[in-house]
């Protein structure tokens, strides 16, 4: 039985070290989470498994790891200082504040009251001072995208790597929206990341890669263990597309909260590199290019064609990490009544999403051989650096099976008075439950089958 809903989510995060909610033992942030232990270690891998797709098996594409503050003039040409916003409701009747368009029925999700206010534009970038000294000049945004990082160094690694059309940039990093209505844990927050890459692509050809990106995307996830059928696509309709977008298909997951988006691939256009480029000509801001605030950079390529220099259209697709994990939580969530009556919760993850690869276990915790067998195991297994393996000694057997069952751990090794005398251990499938008994010196090679990764090389 998969989750069927975000309670039991939140409730399995916290309680085995996932996802804690933000500085909770001050009563906590709203729009803000905490991964814990084996969060940080799911994140881990969802984001190595993307930066391996996207920029090690592909022969097109350069990563960065760009600023999160950047020069608030970025903001301005981006045209996110001007439209990046969300109307908002106010509610008078118990002053709660909430996205208009998720209004439903025209009434305060908090009181019923209908009592709400026209709605009013709200920028959703989080603003703040850089420096000590506080003029009007010194504001900086947090960013509320990665791309802009990308757009404003496209010179730079262009004229560092010699790339040429067609060519992408990928990038991974925090992004923050002061989001109106922060909801369905960690779905929507205020403080989030994103996986990023900006396609560059010769004017003409955006089309078919935009096409091409959304099929190579929408197959990336399932290599992660998202099923076909939990996952399809939108085409956002003209008059929701955002400022930069000529058209954007949104990747929708089945989340227990209904389809929502995961990613969404944009044809940006020329929008921002044009825009970073064009915009010295005009009098406002040539006081500001004296001042050199202004970008008067070139932000072009040669055509592949002609050779003439053009500012290329991008493609974007855009993914959140946050969003990702919660997916892959949701896919993995399962609870099964075994023959004795007993209830097993299992995170059905794919060992290469499995926070933890292995587990060692004593059949006795206070008999030194075993113990010292166990963590001779463990020691061996994790100087490989290819997987995390724990020393579980919490509990009894069954405990510790129960245990790692709930936090997707695929094989427990267990360590008895046999391996003392002939050096083998049993393995236990965390899906079957069934064990096996296998020589010590085979272990590393039966997991490294067991977690082995997908490849999913790119067509391009
Ligand atoms: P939504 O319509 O749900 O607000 P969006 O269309 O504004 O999302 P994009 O600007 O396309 O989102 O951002 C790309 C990706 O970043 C999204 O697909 C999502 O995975 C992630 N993302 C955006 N906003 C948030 C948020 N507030 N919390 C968590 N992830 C987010």
């Amino acid at each position: 039985m998969p989750a069927t809903s975000m309670d039991q989510l939140v409730s399995l995060c916290k309680r085995r070290g996932f996802i804690f909610p933000g500085s909770e033992i001050y009563g906590g942030l709203q729009g803000t989470y905490d991964f814990g232990p084996l969060g940080v270690e799911l994140k881990n891998n969802l984001k190595k498994a993307w930066w391996r797709a996207n920029v090690y098996e592909r022969d097109d594409m350069e990563g960065l790891d760009a600023s999160i503050l950047m020069n608030h003039w970025t903001w301005k040409y981006s045209g996110h200082e001007d439209t990046f916003v969300d109307p908002m409701v106010d509610c008078r009747a118990c002053k709660s504040r909430w996205r208009a368009d998720q209004v439903k029925n025209g009434r305060c999700e908090k009181c019923g009251s209908a009592d709400l206010t026209e709605p009013r534009p709200f920028n959703m970038m989080f603003r703040t001072m850089v420096g000590p000294v506080a003029d009007e000049d010194s504001y900086a945004y947090l960013r509320p995208e990665t791309a802009q990082g990308i757009f404003v160094n496209f010179k730079n690694v262009v004229d560092s790597t010699g790339r040429r059309l067609p060519f992408g940039i990928a990038q991974i990093g925090k992004s923050f929206r002061n989001e109106i209505t922060p909801r369905n844990f960690i779905f929507r927050v205020r403080e989030f990341e994103q996986m990023e890459i900006e396609y560059f692509v010769r004017p003409g050809d955006d089309e078919m890669w935009h096409r091409r990106w959304v099929e190579d995307r929408i197959n990336w996830w399932t290599t992660l263990g998202l099923s076909r059928d939990n996952l399809r696509i939108y085409e956002v309709p003209a008059g929701e597309l955002a400022h930069y977008s000529k058209a954007t298909v949104d990747v929708m997951y089945k989340y227990p909260i209904g389809w929502e988006e995961i990613e969404g691939i944009a044809n940006r256009t020329d929008f921002d590199l044009g825009s970073h480029s064009k915009n010295q000509d005009t009098l406002e801001l040539h006081a500001h290019v004296m001042k050199n605030e202004h970008s008067t950079a070139k932000l072009t390529i040669p055509d592949p064609e002609t050779n003439k220099p053009i500012v290329p259209y991008v493609i974007e697709p855009s993914a959140g990490v946050d969003r990702g994990v919660l997916a892959l939580l949701c896919e993995a969530y399962d609870e099964e009544t075994l023959p004795n009556g007993e209830t097993r919760t299992v995170l059905r993850l794919k060992p290469s999403m499995s926070p933890i690869k292995a587990a060692v276990v004593p059949l006795k915790r206070n008999a030194p051989e075993i113990v010292d067998a166990c963590k001779a195991i463990k020691r061996d297994l994790q100087c490989t650096g290819e997987m995390r393996v724990v020393y579980e000694d919490t509990g009894n057997i069954g405990k510790a099976y129960r245990r790692h069952d709930e936090v997707g751990t695929p094989y427990c090794i267990t360590v008895d008075f046999e391996t003392l005398e002939n050096k083998t251990v049993t393995i236990r499938d965390r899906d079957t439950m069934a064990q096996i008994r296998l020589p010590i010196d085979e272990v590393y090679d039966y997991l490294k089958k067991g977690i082995a990764e997908t490849f999913t090389r790119c067509e391009s």
